[in-house]
């Protein structure tokens, strides 16, 4: 039935039943009868109306979702639309739960925090990330003035500069020592500012060692180039009243330096290979029995018998990976136990299984060892313990860290034991995928 028809029905059905009623009360009684009837059938029709209306308002005032009371004629038709209105609200406010809840699980997500600012800049809402990055709490400070728990005069100065805002602000504050932190303020809707928070500190941190290491290779080349243009350019001006012999010895320093830039430089490619290459491969398998022998052939021939060198293999026959650069390990680490080890003491490159269903590589040598304060540092570029000593021994400072890329690119751990004055053990641990059953 639709409304108009509802609204007729209800208008004929209370005109039929006065007229009904002034009917039998005329027939019963005559005119007053007739009254009296068509007056109780109004005060019946008022205050059915009454009492619709007070169902509508007890209705009203209950909890969303209570079902709409049941009625006939024009009422039934009035609570059906309000059911039906009803039932259309409340997915409609379901759908837009799950929407909102959705943007919220996608704004936790985000791997940078994220701040909702009211027209007064305290905090409407903030994501985990935002909390971890500023030192704050949503529990304790949501409904806070962020301007009262940042208050750092650069990051309130850019609040209040609009001409800051789409630029990142660079920022260091108490509630997070030590973090450096990027934030970028949008303004939105009535007044609101979205705030958006990076953690920078690693990316900072990258910027000064890439720094760092262009310096270091440039005064790393200079010294040798510059020994090298004072020998070449001495021995040019003199040619003539120099005798041969010291020529010569000037030609041989410039050389000596020459090689040093070269080792230098194919340190410096190899390391920048082993960043850029592909992990070496699972399949194949690497001689460990060969490559211990050519390496203790090499360092022989380094050590020109001034130590004793040992090699011990009761380890697995075959290592999964790269030849080339398990040999570039294995050789440096060998290679600095002949050059920091005095002449007379003893060298012992080994390769062993391990409890792990691993293997270990280690080289152990007798020589200067290693103050403990040195040990984690030692595989950074360009740090030695004694540069001067590592100069005179032909290193370039990037031999460890050679190592260690080597070996992380195996899943290999770098372990180091040493004692000042008593020597040092050098191993390299491989996990059991690295090993050829
Ligand atoms: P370098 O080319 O200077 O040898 P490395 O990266 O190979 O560079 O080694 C870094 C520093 O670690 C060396 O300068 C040296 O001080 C120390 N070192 C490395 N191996 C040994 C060792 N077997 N005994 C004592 N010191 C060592």
């Amino acid at each position: 039935m639709n409304a108009l028809n509802a609204v007729i029905a209800e208008l004929l059905a209370a005109i039929a039943l006065v007229a009904l009623a002034s009917l039998v009360g005329w027939i019963a009684a005559a005119e007053p009868g007739a009254n009296l009837m068509a007056f109780s059938a109004l005060a019946y029709l008022f205050l059915r109306q009454l009492w619709m209306v007070l169902r509508l308002m007890r209705w009203a005032r209950s909890p969303l979702g209570t079902p709409t009371p049941s009625a006939r004629g024009a009422w039934g038709v009035i609570f059906d639309v309000l059911h039906r209105r009803g039932r259309l609200a409340s997915a409609e406010r379901e759908q837009a739960t799950l929407e909102l809840d959705r943007f919220r699980r996608a704004a936790e997500a985000l791997p940078d925090g994220v701040l909702i600012l009211d027209g007064h800049r305290a905090i409407e809402w903030m994501n985990l990330q935002a909390e971890a990055c500023l030192g704050l709490k949503t529990s304790v400070d949501t409904g806070s003035r962020i301007t009262h728990l940042l208050r750092e005069p650069e990051f309130l100065a850019y609040l209040d500069d609009p001409d800051h805002r789409g630029l990142p602000l660079e920022l260091r504050t108490q509630r997070n020592p030590g973090r450096s932190l990027q934030i970028q303020a949008a303004p939105f809707a009535a007044g609101r500012t979205l705030l958006l928070v990076r953690d920078v500190t690693q990316l900072q941190k990258l910027a000064t060692m890439r720094r760092d290491f262009v310096a270091n290779v440039s005064h790393e080349l200079k010294t040798p180039l510059t020994v090298t243009l004072g020998f070449v350019e001495t021995a040019l001006d003199a040619l003539e009243d120099t005798p041969p012999a010291e020529i010569a010895q000037y030609l041989h320093t410039a050389a000596e330096q020459a090689h040093r830039m070269q080792r230098l430089i194919d340190d410096l490619l190899t390391l920048s290979s082993l960043e850029t290459d592909s992990p070496p491969p699972l399949e194949d398998p690497v001689d460990v029995a060969a490559l211990l022998a050519d390496i203790g052939g090499e360092i022989d021939a380094l050590s020109a018998g001034r130590h004793r060198i040992r090699l011990e293999n009761q380890g697995p026959q075959g290592l999964l990976g790269s030849a080339r650069e398990l040999r570039s390990a294995f050789a440096n680490l060998a290679g600095n136990a002949v050059r920091y080890s005095p002449q007379g003491t003893e060298i012992v490159l080994r390769w062993g299984a391990e409890n792990s269903g691993g293997a270990r590589f280690s080289v152990q040598d007798g020589g200067i060892g290693i103050a403990a304060q040195h040990l984690p540092r030692l595989t950074e570029r360009f740090y030695r313990v004694d540069r001067g000593r590592s100069r005179e021994a032909g290193g370039t400072g990037l031999g460890l860290a050679i190592v260690k890329h080597v070996l992380e690119r195996h899943q290999a751990v770098l372990q180091i034991e040493s004692e000042l004055g008593q020597g040092s053990r050098f191993s390299a641990v491989f996990p059991p995928h690295r090993i050829q059953s």
